[in-house]
């Protein structure tokens, strides 16, 4: 009976299981036939000056018009895109598509780009980064290269050799939600980053009330240390900027500022001059 009971257990797991890999089919066999029919659009966040709310540059971020689903936002897909690779071809035609955008934009800004452990790994990543570039036109000192722990972890003299390709085209490499993955002091000494993106959930615990704000606080004082430039993510608040701000952070990104919107909303902020909404003189005499 017991046997009986197990087969029956299993039988559900496994209608779970097949359940489950015929949705990813499907989402693999959506991405793909997205791909073709361009329904990805580029989205960008401004990246500010934390002092001064002047935007410095724009993040890219993948978001899809799927014909049914509507919107669907990179956190639904980039994941699948990664297993089946599709992230290769869906990156590049990011980048691409960024790197032609920014010629509308102040000739000063920077753009930020994701770049997933898979594209990290894949072999012609410098050579079509080059084309892109010559393309494009845009200058490899403009480009930030987002990686995240875990793109970093791996392999270090496999990855220490890509970080240096990359280095030589003058291209700038941050950490993406630092503090998250592992490993991830070792990597600042061997490796030529230039910024740390402060994870948002350390961000999110700067709170009015009560304490909050000290993870924050450590990596803001380390890449001072080391001479990193730094990006807190996910400023929700008038009171996380300006705590950031007493910290010496020098940038900032999040819905404080604007949200993720696509090209046209950029082209009225920078038609408004380029500068986000902050409200100065909110009071400092409480900081812990
Ligand atoms: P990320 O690179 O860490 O991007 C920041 C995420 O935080 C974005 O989520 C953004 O919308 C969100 N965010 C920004 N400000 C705030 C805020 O104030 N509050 C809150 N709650 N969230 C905020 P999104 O757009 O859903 O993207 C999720 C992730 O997908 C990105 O995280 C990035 O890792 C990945 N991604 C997006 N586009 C691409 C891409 O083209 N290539 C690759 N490889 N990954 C991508
Ligand atoms: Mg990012
Ligand atoms: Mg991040
Ligand atoms: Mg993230």
């Amino acid at each position: 009976r017991a046997k009986r009971e197990h087969r029956g257990g299993s039988y559900l797991f496994d209608l779970q299981l097949t359940q489950m890999a015929q949705k990813r089919l499907d989402l693999e066999g959506d991405l793909r036939r997205g791909l073709q029919q361009h329904q990805f659009q580029v989205y960008y966040q401004p990246i500010v000056d934390i002092r001064t709310g002047q935007i410095v540059g724009v993040e890219a971020l993948t978001y899809w018009h799927h014909p049914q689903r509507g919107l669907v936002g990179p956190g639904e897909f980039i994941a699948c895109a990664e297993d089946t690779g599709v992230i290769i071809p869906l990156g590049l035609q990011t980048l691409e598509c960024a790197c032609l955008q920014m010629q509308e934009w102040p000739s000063d800004w920077w753009l930020s780009v994701n770049l997933s452990p898979r594209q990290f790994a894949y072999p012609f990543l410098g050579r079509d980064i080059d084309l892109i570039l010559q393309r494009t036109g845009f200058p490899a000192q403009r480009l930030h290269l987002e990686l995240t722990e875990g793109a970093l972890g791996e392999n270090v003299p496999v990855v220490a050799d890509t970080l240096r390709q990359l280095r030589g085209r003058q291209i700038c490499l941050c950490v993406d939600d630092f503090g998250t993955g592992y490993s991830c002091l070792r990597y600042l000494q061997e490796f030529p980053i230039h910024n740390i993106k402060i994870d948002r959930s350390f961000v999110a615990s700067i709170a009015e009330a009560g304490s909050g704000g000290e993870i924050a606080k450590i990596i803001a004082h380390l890449g001072y240390s080391l001479n990193l430039t730094v990006t807190a993510e996910g400023i929700e608040t008038a009171y996380q900027q300006e705590f950031l701000r007493q910290l010496g952070c020098p940038y900032g990104q999040g819905f404080y500022f604007a949200r993720p919107q696509p090209p046209s909303g950029i082209d009225r902020l920078v038609h408004a001059g380029g500068c986000l909404p902050t409200k100065p003189g909110h009071s400092a005499a409480t900081w812990p």
